[in-house]
């Protein structure tokens, strides 16, 4: 069995570690390029959102490459992904490839799905196996985000703004190849200490930008035309509202285990404005808005794809969430005709207005 699994941002890192720890063989589709948007976007129906079409390309890829089994997560609720795995299964075997495809679904704090897919991938396999694949994938994935946050917090004081990526990407490698926690750990604090080392203007005073939004954009750096690197490199500094972990921990850990109430948080925060669930994060895009305005942010940009129902819901309240707690606020639609030239336009007149409210020129 050749496993492979689509990209969202850096998630290969740790899933590759965690199904090679189970004794699986593991194709990682190779890293996104336009071939793999055209892919997707000729073999899916026009008006599936942007995720669905990028996985469908990363899929065909894979295959090309050998894989013969697809890991692909479930869903439930308002919106379309609860039927992504069935619909991607038809395309495929529309175009004639042979491959099976094992859907993890949702475990909302109940593990007995996520051993019922491990026994489709592995068979019988020791308990402990798959505590200390986990363990290792977890390290990862914390890790992975940590430096993913650092990056973000360090690019916009440097006085060579390229370096914060230079050693984000070589830490994402340094990561990846760790053998052991142990070994993560100890790479983890050399990719701090480069990041510490870095000369930078210790008196500017950057602007903040929050960005919260549809998950799959928020964290898929092709899909978001590296909106981090961008307003980083633009003297800003970008804080996302949602990480890999955050995710994992809100959907697969049982409540009691989670570290922090941050779900409790943004629901919270939104109650004024949305309280029920609309699918996807379009409530946590409403919540982490009000939340940003509170811990003194310059602006947010919600982040989303062509025909998100649960982040249109969003966009569609956001500006009185704007006008309410007077906080700039940027909605921005990505689908595979996006163009970048039009997209950096429009981020850098953000941050222009950005920059006029904060020395009061204007008022929003
Ligand atoms: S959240 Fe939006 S983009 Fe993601 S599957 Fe649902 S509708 Fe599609």
């Amino acid at each position: 069995m050749k496993v492979t699994f689509p990209h969202m941002g850096t998630m290969s890192i740790p899933v590759k570690s965690m199904l090679e720890e189970l004794g699986l063989e593991v194709v990682v589709p190779p890293p996104i390029t336009k071939r793999t948007l055209d892919l997707g976007v000729k073999h899916s129906p026009e008006f599936a959102c942007l995720p669905l079409k990028m996985n469908v390309g990363n899929y065909i890829e894979a295959l090309e490459q050998g894989a013969d089994t697809i890991l692909m997560g479930g869903g439930v609720g308002p919106c379309r992904f609860g039927y992504y795995g069935e619909v991607q299964e038809e395309i495929l075997e529309g175009l004639g490839y042979d491959f099976e495809m094992i859907i993890l679904e949702p475990l909302q704090g109940d593990w007995k799905e996520l051993f019922r897919t491990i026994k489709l991938l592995v068979g019988n396999i020791a308990i402990t196996k798959i505590r200390s694949a986990w363990q290792k994938g977890w390290a990862k994935a914390k890790a992975v985000d940590k430096i993913n946050r650092l990056a973000n917090q360090t690019r916009p004081y440097l006085l060579k703004r390229s370096q914060a990526s230079e050693v984000y990407e070589e830490g994402l490698e340094l990561i990846e190849q760790a053998e052991t926690i142990k070994d993560v750990e100890t790479k983890l604090s050399l990719i701090e200490e480069e990041f510490n080392n870095l000369d930078r203007n210790k008196n500017f005073e950057p602007l903040k930008v929050g960005l919260v939004g549809e998950i799959y954009v928020v964290l898929e750096p092709f899909t978001n035309l590296q909106i981090e690197k961008k307003l980083g490199e633009m003297g800003v500094l970008v804080d996302k509202s949602i990480y890999l972990t955050d995710w994992i921990e809100g959907h697969i850990f049982p409540s009691f285990l989670r570290q922090d109430q941050k779900g409790k948080k943004v629901k919270e925060a939104a109650q004024p404005y949305l309280n029920h669930f609309v699918g996807g994060h379009g409530l946590e895009s409403v919540g982490e808005t009000v939340l940003y305005s509170q811990k003194g942010y310059d602006g947010v940009i919600q982040l989303f794809p062509f025909t998100c129902m649960p982040e249109i819901i969003a966009e569609s309240i956001l500006p009185t969430v704007s006008r309410d707690l007077n906080l700039p606020v940027l909605s921005l639609t990505m689908d595979e005709h996006t163009g970048e030239a039009g997209y950096v336009t429009r981020l850098e007149a953000f941050i222009d207005l950005l920059k006029r409210k904060r020395r009061k020129e204007v008022v929003i």
